[in-house]
Formats: C-alpha cells, sequence, structure tokens
C-alpha cells in the first residue's frame, strides 16, 4: 500500500478540549480559594437556534468549570440602547470577569458599537478593536480570539512545528481568517510562520494551498478543498462548519468541514475532523480567557 493512503492521524480536538477545561477548572478552583469566582456572562438577543445551542453550550462548560455567571436571554425586539445598558451595567460588575454577546444580533443592533462598549479587560472573545490592536502589535496582555487561538493551540500541543512554515489560510473574517493570521506570523512559540491569506478574490487558490505546509481553512464551503489542493504530507485545519443534507440521519442534515475529509486525509499527514476538530477548542480557549481575565484582577 503506497504511504499516503495509509492516511493522516487525526487531531483529536474532543480530547484536548477536555484537558484544557480539566486544566481550567484547577486554575478556577484555585483563583476561587482566594476570593475570586471566575464569573462569565452570555448575552443572547432573540432566538436564533444555532446561537440558542452555541449559549447553552458555554453556559454548561463555564458551570462545568466551575465558574460563575449567567445567560441573560433577551427578547428579539431589545434594541441598540437596552443592549447597551446591559453591558454597561456587567462592565462595572466586579464579579463578572468576561462578557460575551452572541453575534449575529438583530437588525436594529449594531454588533459594532455593541462590541466597543465592552470593556477590553472583559472581552473574553477578543474582538474590541484594542484586544484586535494588540493582536497585531504582539502585545500578549489582550485576548486573541477563541477559534484561531485554539487552532494555534492544537498546533503547539500536536507539535506541529510552524517557525518558517508555509502557512495558508483560506478566509479573511475578522473572526478567523484575520486573526489567525495575525497569530501566526508573530515572532515566538507556535508562530514565526510564512503565512498567505487567501479569500473569495484570490487567483487560483490551488496554486496557492500546494504550497502549504499547514493549511488552515475557514472558508464555510462544504467540502471545497480537495485531495489535490492539498501538499503530501501537510497539516490540514478545517474550521469549517456546514450543514448539508444526509437522508440517513434523523434531522435529514450532517454537519461537514471546509474540507473533503475522505479524499484529503489520504495526503494529509495531520488531519482535524468536523466534528471533533476545532469546534471544541473555541468554547475551551473561552474557558481560558475568562480564567485569565478572572487572574489579572488579582495580580492588581
Ligand atoms: P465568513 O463567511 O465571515 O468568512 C468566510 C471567508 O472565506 C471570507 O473571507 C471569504 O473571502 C472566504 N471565502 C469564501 N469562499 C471562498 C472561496 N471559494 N475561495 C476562497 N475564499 C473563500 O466566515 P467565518 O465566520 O470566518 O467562518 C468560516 C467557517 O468557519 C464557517 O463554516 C463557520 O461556521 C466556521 N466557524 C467555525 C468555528 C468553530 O468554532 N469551529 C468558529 C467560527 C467559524
Amino acid at each position: 500500500m503506497p504511504a499516503e493512503v495509509a492516511g493522516a492521524a487525526l487531531i483529536d480536538g474532543k480530547e484536548l478540549a477536555e484537558r484544557i477545561r480539566a486544566d481550567v477548572a484547577l486554575e478556577s478552583a484555585a483563583l476561587a480559594a482566594r476570593g475570586v469566582t471566575p464569573g462569565l456572562s452570555v448575552v443572547l438577543v432573540g432566538d436564533d437556534p444555532a446561537s440558542a445551542v452555541y449559549v447553552g453550550a458555554k453556559e454548561k462548560a463555564s458551570r462545568e468549570a466551575g465558574m460563575a455567571g449567567e445567560t441573560i436571554r433577551l427578547p428579539v425586539d431589545t434594541t441598540q440602547a437596552q443592549l447597551l445598558a446591559i453591558v454597561e451595567r456587567l462592565n462595572a460588575d466586579p464579579r463578572v470577569h468576561g462578557i460575551l454577546v452572541q453575534m449575529p444580533l438583530p437588525r436594529q443592533i449594531d454588533p459594532d458599537t455593541v462590541i466597543r462598549h465592552i470593556r477590553p479587560d472583559k472581552d473574553v472573545d477578543g474582538f474590541h478593536p484594542v484586544n484586535v490592536g494588540k493582536l497585531l502589535i504582539g502585545h500578549t496582555d489582550g485576548f486573541a480570539p477563541c477559534t484561531p487561538a485554539g487552532v494555534q493551540r492544537m498546533l503547539m500541543e500536536y507539535g506541529v512545528e510552524t517557525r518558517g512554515a508555509e502557512v495558508v489560510v483560506i478566509g479573511r473574517s475578522t473572526i478567523v481568517g484575520k486573526p489567525m493570521a495575525a497569530l501566526l506570523m508573530q515572532p515566538g512559540a507556535g508562530a514565526d510562520a510564512t503565512v498567505t491569506v487567501c479569500h473569495s478574490r484570490t487567483r487560483d487558490l490551488a496554486a496557492h494551498t500546494r504550497r502549504a505546509d499547514i493549511l488552515i481553512v475557514a472558508a464555510g464551503r462544504a467540502r471545497m478543498v480537495t485531495a489535490d489542493m492539498v501538499k503530501p504530507g501537510a497539516v490540514v485545519i478545517d474550521v469549517g462548519m456546514n450543514r448539508i443534507p444526509d437522508a440517513t440521519t434523523k434531522s435529514g442534515t450532517r454537519l461537514v468541514g471546509d474540507v473533503d475529509f475522505d479524499g484529503v486525509r489520504r495526503v494529509a499527514s495531520l488531519i482535524t475532523p468536523v466534528p471533533g476538530g476545532v469546534g471544541p477548542m473555541t468554547i475551551a480557549m473561552l474557558l481560558h480567557n475568562t480564567v485569565r481575565a478572572a487572574a489579572r484582577t488579582l495580580d492588581g
């Protein structure tokens, strides 16, 4: 059997996320013993079913990690002024160390205005311009967005050499692609990479992806990356989460990534599955950021 047919090894995001969450629970208990129980407040506006699932998962995970906090559920017709008043209250509450406003928001609310109202030292999502700026400068006292931070942690935990590596990121969103590139181009451990960012206007995408030692895909296009686009032996990280129809399942749909997993795993050396790859890491890194925010209140 040719070596490449043996298939890539899997990056087990679920197992890694559980380990991080166990560490977070220990740190949370240690902080509580010093009088500071980490508190995460999540705000959900409206009744988008996917958002409700994400928020429920964050609530459960923070409780399991021994954190305090609450989920504030607001009606879909909440005004921007009402939401900003709640953010102000959470900003001022010393028991709240992390604030997360679940996106997307209803049309009458401008997400950027809301994000700018969150105190940067409580912005555990890492979307406030202050934290975005710190990430780009390379200051480590801000918060990096949870999904790209989770990807970087995965690469480090699996011993993937990023120094000098050719990294290609597909996607330039503020949530994933741009911060992913910013993290990996910094000097230091788990970074020092040569990063190319591809997007919907990129000419000849495959010419870029075939050069990648590490290919990170966050395009939101089901199975768009096929085996012929991947260099043999590459590490492939699939951030995508796409629901596609599948008559064989109870719900009639199935979750797939942006990577054609069955084809690409024959070529890659290491690959993340969907589900069970990047997804679980996002919540783990959110908890990690919240514990850091709480710890900083003790450091003065
Ligand atoms: P987005 O829609 O904001 O951005 C997608 C990016 O992909 C854009 O910059 C676009 O230019 C690029 N793109 C789209 N089609 C392309 C193509 N054919 N060729 C090259 N580039 C293309 O999405 P996002 O918020 O960055 O999310 C991307 C994916 O990651 C989605 O599937 C989303 O569900 C998933 N996601 C997963 C997690 C997680 O925790 N696992 C977190 C955030 C997002």
